[in-house]
């Protein structure tokens, strides 16, 4: 593929230049990349599918983090309505520009703290930049500024930002994050496996990744076998926020994936007009149960840049989760939690 027909904002074309898929080495069986070449970039286009007025949508072109939604995800989409809650969680609108007090860039305070694509706020686990490329723009990412450029573990950089975590004998996690650590193809993937598992003080190998639910057919039979192999515990966390996110074919590569690693996750972000009731949410935790996800964190939302009509205060995300307490088990109960710059875990808000 070239560097024109994928779907990858300017600001990780470095990323796409230098890890190139495209390789003949690199390509992959299944059609999800073709399902990615083919992602959704033109919000007119979106709009005809969706048969709604364009002018009616408020779209902007942003620049470097414009539309991009695979089809299997805009499928999933109630045509006709400006306030799906998929549709909400793709489209640039020209709100984004409205610059709110105590919203920036960076907000996490982790541009200066990565290193080569490595980063480590919390003991015990560090995170990589495996990537700066994902199959879907959500509006609210909180990465959506991040320095990929610079900061990407991609290809020749894998060496540095292990080597990193190699010299840190007290980490037993590593999580492959992004971007969409699942956007490098399976071989690739395979020996970016192979180096994280030649450190030996390694437990736990994580995978945080959107494309089982935005892209289903990512979850293919050489990724299965891929994770099979592993010899640490494997956990993967999900990213679905609204229960019309799981259809069947999600809920079947959920429950592939279920079936081979240690421990299927899911998180989501709390947001406004999106997923902040209730019955939205339980509804979700079920859909999740039913493909052998169980619920993990709800965020608050992270204040970047953008962001602030998606924000919920924090006492009405206390109320919603208190009420879905009252609804249903706890273990379909997501922790809500807060990323606080400099503290050394996730806070849980109560
Ligand atoms: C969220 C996060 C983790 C994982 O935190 P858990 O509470 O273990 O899920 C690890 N590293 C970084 C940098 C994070 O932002
Ligand atoms: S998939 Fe994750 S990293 Fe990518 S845009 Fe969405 S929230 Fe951000």
């Amino acid at each position: 593929m070239s560097a024109e027909s994928y779907p990858l904002a300017p600001w990780n074309r470095t990323c796409l230049e230098t890890c190139a898929d495209n390789h003949p080495l690199f390509r992959d069986n299944g059609d999800w990349q073709q399902q990615l070449r083919d992602a959704i970039r033109d919000p007119q286009e979106l709009a005809a599918l969706l048969e709604l007025p364009p002018a009616s949508l408020g779209c902007a072109t942003t620049a470097g983090f414009g539309l991009l939604v695979p089809r299997a995800f805009a499928g999933r989409m109630r045509k006709r309505d400006r306030h799906d809650p998929l549709l909400l969680q793709v489209l640039p609108t020209t709100t984004e520009a409205n610059a709110a007090p105590g919203y920036s860039a960076d907000p996490l305070a982790e541009h200066q703290l990565a290193r080569s694509g490595a980063l480590q706020k919390y003991p015990g686990r560090a995170l990589l930049i495996a990537t700066g490329a994902c199959p879907v723009h959500c509006r609210y990412c909180f990465r959506r500024e991040f320095p990929y450029q610079s900061q990407t573990a991609a290809r020749d950089n894998w060496e540095t930002a292990l080597g990193l975590i190699a010299d840190k004998p007290d980490v037993h996690e590593l999580i492959l994050s992004g971007g969409d650590p699942l956007t490098l193809g399976n071989a690739r993937l395979q020996r970016l496996v192979d180096a994280v598992q030649s450190l030996p003080h390694l437990k736990t190998l994580r995978i945080h990744t959107r494309f089982p639910v935005v892209l289903p057919a990512r979850v293919d039979n050489a990724l299965i076998d891929l994770l099979e192999s592993v010899r640490l515990n494997t956990v993967i966390v999900l990213h679905c926020n609204h229960p019309a996110e799981i259809d069947d074919d999600v809920s079947k590569a959920a429950r592939l994936l279920a079936s081979s690693c240690n421990l299927l996750l899911n998180q989501s972000v709390l947001l406004r007009g999106i997923n902040d009731d209730p019955g939205t949410l339980v509804q979700l935790s079920e859909k999740l149960l039913a493909a052998k996800v169980k619920p993990y964190y709800l965020h608050l939302l992270d204040r970047v840049n953008g962001t602030a009509h998606f924000d919920v205060s924090e006492s009405r995300a206390t109320q919603i989760v208190n009420a879905m307490r009252s609804q249903a088990p706890g273990y379909l109960v997501p922790t809500l939690v807060r990323e606080i710059p400099g503290e050394l875990s996730k806070t849980p808000v109560t």
